[in-house]
């Protein structure tokens, strides 16, 4: 071996003597405390390539011999640099390897290993090294590197094999933190489980990094004996021995843009249909859903986040929830979302992980150490949540989720743990209602378990409700069914059995449900957006959107009526309008951005705010959830129909044809309920498919 510690001196007077007085600078006024210096890997090289290599394939000899050529390198300071670190930074790139691909031949090699932290334990002390006095009173070290305190074997003065006992006040101690770091989300196909990866800190490394930091760790790849219940096996763990730490910058984007890519781009921008292209990319193998897939890629694209002069954050974040009848294909949207979203984040309510959606603090099945745990929210810092079935979250998860959907953070106090979290994502959920099917006569919030404040602090709200409807019926069977029929097409391609088909005739089958902009590309597209394109408000853009928020307010005349639109709809508004500026990758938000998403929030806020009989916007109906006297009056007359339906099918038996007008009107005068609006009502259901005439004047309920 060519290194040892004079080589290492000589490098450090060489190439690092200004770093090596820096630090002796700090370590004189600080103690204790940061104790690092950092070697940039192609220095050693540059230095002597043989000693690199050595460095990478001994590093635990050749980091000691660095450690102690530190030690005896002159510094400014005259003062003793014993137990000060060489940390190396940017290993060659052969030598980044990927969770997965971790194997045997990697064991006691420097390496370095990427990916998002996902658990961090408490920073304790850990001892190094040991002393412990024999049964005589004599003092005997032993060197700590496993997970169990390793005693003496024998005293080294008098040869007693214990009882040993340790000393703590003579002892080495050092902190110490177990971290699990995990794959980038958005690296993973998808369905794929993420891997993960312990890894041990010491010292100045440990308290640095948080659950959701991205970051690169540099170290030794270390072996233990898997233990299965107390029994050794010959399976080996691995846990990585960290050297040194690099956080990614917050604004690194992982998504690499060539000079082609960046070419794409540009010329798909060009293109006036662009908005509607990316929306029929979303999803193409779902049919209609016009407005939702309008809103997602919006969300895709995402508002500025920005701070107020005076300090205030606004999350550029846009917030969607779909509830609906169940079958209405909200979950294979989200699925499909969690495909081209660049770190996009997919779980559901219930928590597929212990951390569930936040974040938790809990003992440590290893060590039993408190431990945080990032959850989903968290891990989709600066991607988009996609979070199935919220209405069935746990209640811890529902007050975490009011402050990321506002504050973009999840804060963590519990035990030993005092943490804030960043969790800036978008979050696009789906929720069941309550009662199995959606009843457009009672507010959403009556409906799904979410409150009204969480509600509010959706951007956009859609219902999709599975109404039979012969028309629409068709058209998406007649989707649905070409769709499994190219795929069964392609099944049977891929297994050669049959060429009766032609490459033509498939291509042309598939074009209805292929997306418009290849997914690759539009990540790309939607990652560009992102960091390049700041787009500003127009005079015109604003004048117009202050236009449609002052009329709505007063759209409702009434004193007494609710508040069609606050001031969260109109900041949605404007996160809306600067996302579709985006979409083009313009930097001005213009009146046609704001005509835009005016139409969207307006067919939004008509499914979820209006009022079924009066058809006005009633923003309370979402927020407040209170009963209306209106919808009152429809439960009525709808519970009439049914009531009236038992009684006379009973009575009349086969002739029975359905409830007379005559009796509904009658019975709806007892409760208060005039003629006129009887009829109003009546005509409503009607229409929405709730009640059936199966005989001029006559009535009856569909029951579900
Ligand atoms: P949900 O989560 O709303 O209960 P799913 O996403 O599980 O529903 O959808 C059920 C199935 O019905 C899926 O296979 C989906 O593809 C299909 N489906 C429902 N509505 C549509 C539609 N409009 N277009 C295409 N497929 C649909
Ligand atoms: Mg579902």
């Amino acid at each position: 071996m060519r290194s040892d510690p004079e080589i290492w001196k000589e490098f450090f007077e060489t190439y690092y003597q200004d770093e090596v007085n820096r630090l002796a600078l700090r370590i004189r006024d600080n103690g204790s405390g940061d104790k690092s210096l950092f070697i940039n890997f192609t220095d050693i090289s540059i230095f002597r390539h043989e000693i690199a290599e050595e460095l990478l394939e001994y590093p635990a000899e050749v980091l000691a011999h660095a450690e102690k050529g530190l030690e005896i390198t002159d510094n400014s300071q005259g003062i003793d640099l014993s137990g000060a670190h060489p940390r190396i930074i940017n290993l060659p790139i052969p030598r980044k390897i990927d969770i997965r691909n971790l194997r045997s031949g990697h064991i006691g090699k420097l390496i370095a290993v990427e990916g998002i932290v996902r658990k961090i334990t408490e920073v304790r002390p850990k001892i190094i090294l040991g002393a412990f006095r024999c049964p005589e009173g004599h003092i005997n070290y032993v060197e700590q590197n496993g997970g169990k305190l390793r005693e003496p074997h024998e005293c080294i003065e008098c040869r007693r094999k214990g009882p040993f006992y340790l000393i703590p006040e003579k002892s080495i101690t050092a902190d110490s933190q177990r971290v699990k770091i995990q794959e980038y989300p958005e690296n993973l196909k998808g369905g794929e489980q993420p891997q993960t990866l312990d890894v041990i800190l010491h010292d100045d490394l440990t308290g640095v990094i948080n659950p959701g930091d991205r970051v690169i760790i540099n170290g030794i790849l270390m072996a233990n004996v898997r233990k299965v219940s107390h029994q050794k096996t010959p399976v080996m763990d691995i846990i990585l021995e960290g050297n040194s730490i690099e956080i990614l910058e917050q604004e690194y984007e992982e998504l690499e843009i060539t000079k082609e890519d960046e070419e794409a781009i540009l010329s798909l921008k060009e293109d006036p249909h662009i908005f509607d292209k990316i929306v029929r990319s979303i999803s193409p193998s779902i049919y209609g859903y016009e407005e939702v897939k309008k809103s997602i890629a919006l969300q895709l694209f995402s508002g500025l986040p920005k701070v107020l002069p005076d300090g205030t954050r606004i999350r550029g974040d846009i917030h969607v929830l779909l509830v609906g009848d169940p079958g209405v294909a909200k979950s294979q949207l989200l699925r499909y979302v969690h495909r081209i979203a660049p770190r996009g984040v997919y779980t559901t309510g219930k928590g597929t992980t212990y951390a569930g959606l936040t974040a938790t603090a809990v003992k440590d099945e290893f060590d039993g150490r408190w431990t945080l745990e990032a959850g989903a929210l968290v891990m989709a810092d600066k991607g988009i949540a996609l979070i199935d079935e919220i209405d069935k979250m746990r209640t811890d998860d529902v007050g975490a989720l009011h402050e990321v959907m506002e504050q973009q953070t999840v804060s963590v106090a519990k035990a030993g743990i005092n943490a804030i979290l960043k969790a800036r994502c978008a979050i696009l959920a789906a929720a069941n209602p309550k009662y199995g099917r959606f009843d457009k006569y009672v507010p959403i919030g009556d409906q799904i378990n979410l409150s009204p404040s969480l509600l509010s602090r959706f951007d956009l709200i859609f219902t999709l409700t599975d109404d039979p409807d012969e028309y629409r019926d068709r058209d998406i069977a007649t989707h649905i069914l070409n769709s499994h029929y190219v795929g069964e097409i392609l099944q049977k391609m891929n297994s050669l059995v049959t060429t009766e088909y032609s490459q033509d005739y498939v291509d042309s089958r598939s074009r209805p449900i292929m997306p418009e902009i290849d997914p690759e590309l539009l990540r790309k597209y939607i990652a560009y957006a992102k960091r390049m394109v700041f787009p500003v408000l127009s005079e015109e853009a604003k004048e117009r959107i202050i236009e449609f928020y002052v009329s709505m307010r007063n759209s409702v005349k009434d004193a007494k009526s609710a508040i069609p639109i606050t001031a969260r709809q109109l900041e949605a508004l404007v996160r809306l309008a600067e996302a579709s500026a985006r979409v083009r990758l313009s930097d001005i938000i213009t009146i046609e951005d704001a005509e835009n998403v005016i139409q969207i929030v307006r067919k939004c806020l008509s499914q979820i705010a209006l009022d079924p009989e009066t058809q006005q916007i009633d923003i309370d109906i979402l927020a407040v959830g209170t009963p209306k006297s209106q919808r009152d009056r429809i439960i009525t007359i709808k519970g009439i129909i049914r009531e009236l339906d038992q009684e006379l099918s009973i009575e009349l038996g086969k002739s029975y044809r359905g409830v007379p007008e005559e009796e509904i009107f009658r019975r709806a005068e007892d409760h208060g309920v005039p003629r006129e609006r009887t009829r109003e009502i009546l005509s409503r259901l009607n229409k929405d498919g709730e009640v059936y005439t199966p005989h001029p004047g006559h009535y009856r309920p569909i029951e579900r």
